[in-house]
């Protein structure tokens, strides 16, 4: 198992907006930023291949979690089998979240405490405890490239009084989680929807000097507009040299706008899961692919796309899998929606890197969110 260490780099800075183009060196390869994660929740980017990931897509990072792998088959298992990368037969980074958001939305919460979490597994019901310190001790055994801290992930609304324990919460687990562990271990801003607990986490976790920052606690109910105004809040509190990483959020459209506020690095179930329901997304909107006016088209989802589903296959022979409820669908649909995220991604740094990414911002907010 190779050792955790990551060095960023930040090359360009956009002259307009708080973007940043960089990249992030790993012990399992270089990572263009910013950079759209996919999410392999179980190991597993859900009806694709490691092979296609890697060399169709161009995939360079992957997101793990933590609290599924540890529920089953078990972060001990996997360490036996020669850590994630090897029992994924996945060479590039891994990036494995804290564990937290699961346990809090999927578990049977126990107990909460200073020390840490009990809680029940959504599988079988076996009681389990995760604290700051075991947390980071189950990613190591998984040997992924990048570890969160656990964190306490704040449910959605919540009172300013019961923010703030929750956010001070965070912060302790943060300095424990970091007093042991610390090579590309990113601690998480919480602070629910409270710009004053945004700005006091995040001045608090800057002083720990950790190798990189989450921003988490998003994408929990909150509109759309206040995820961005919680970036907003700490951004300039984070160090210009380490990356930022927010946690969960992004619609195809919104990519622009987070990395246009300081962010380095995304992910989102949302290509995964909606490809798998039949909404596509393209550069001229969402295709509905059961809609009857797809019946007879011939066209692929998206002219512009260059992905191998567009290449190959036409919207009537799609809309065919879905109804027919062929797995081949969900491989094909993941592809392409997998695809557009990244290829806008690289559209976005490629903007940063010329100095001219509101220009592209403009262009992408003047697309429709559905086909014509
Ligand atoms: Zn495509």
């Amino acid at each position: 198992m190779s050792r955790p260490g990551i060095r960023f780099e930040v090359l360009k800075e956009c002259p307009h907006t708080r973007a940043r183009a960089g990249l992030l060196h790993t012990a399992h390869g270089v990572i263009e930023t910013p950079v759209f994660m996919p999410v392999g929740t179980q190991g597993s980017v859900k009806g694709l291949t490691q092979r296609m990931l890697e060399r169709e897509l161009g995939v360079r990072i992957l997101l793990a979690n933590t609290y599924h792998l540890f529920v089953r088959p078990g972060h001990e298992l996997i360490a036996r089998m020669g850590g994630l990368h090897r029992f994924l037969g996945w060479p590039r980074a891994i990036l494995t979240d804290s564990g937290g958001f699961q346990v809090f939305s999927l578990s049977a919460l126990r107990s909460i405490s200073d020390d840490g979490v009990v809680f029940r597994s959504h599988l079988d019901g076996a009681e389990h405890r995760f604290t700051p310190e075991s947390a980071l001790e189950v990613q190591q055994a998984l040997g992924s490239d990048i570890r969160m801290v656990l964190d306490e992930c704040t449910e959605y609304p919540a009172s300013h009084e019961h923010a703030r324990r929750s956010m001070e919460r965070t912060v302790g687990w943060a300095r424990r989680g970091l007093g042991r562990l610390r090579e590309a271990v990113f601690p998480i801003v919480q602070g629910s929807m409270y710009r004053d607990l945004r700005r006091e986490c995040a001045q608090r976790l800057v002083e720990l000097d950790a190798d990189g920052y989450a921003i988490g606690g998003l994408s929990v109910g909150e509109p759309r507009t206040v995820s961005l105004e919680m970036v907003e809040a700490t951004e300039d509190l984070l160090p210009r040299e380490r990356p930022r990483y927010c946690m969960g959020v992004g619609m195809l459209e919104e990519l622009g706008e987070y990395v246009a506020r300081g962010v380095d690095m995304m992910d989102c179930v949302l290509p995964t899961r909606n490809a798998r329901n039949g909404y596509l997304f393209t550069t001229r909107g969402r295709v509905i692919i059961k809609h009857q006016r797809y019946r007879e088209d011939p066209r692929p989802l998206d002219e512009q796309c260059a992905c191998p589903t567009c290449a190959q296959y036409s919207r009537s022979y799609l809309r065919h899998l879905f109804l027919s409820g062929e797995i081949l669908f969900s491989t094909l649909a993941t592809c392409h929606n997998v695809w557009t995220y990244l290829d806008r991604m690289r559209r976005i740094r490629q903007a940063i890197m010329f100095g001219n990414l509101p220009n592209l911002l403009s262009s992408f907010s003047s697309q429709r969110v559905d086909e014509e």
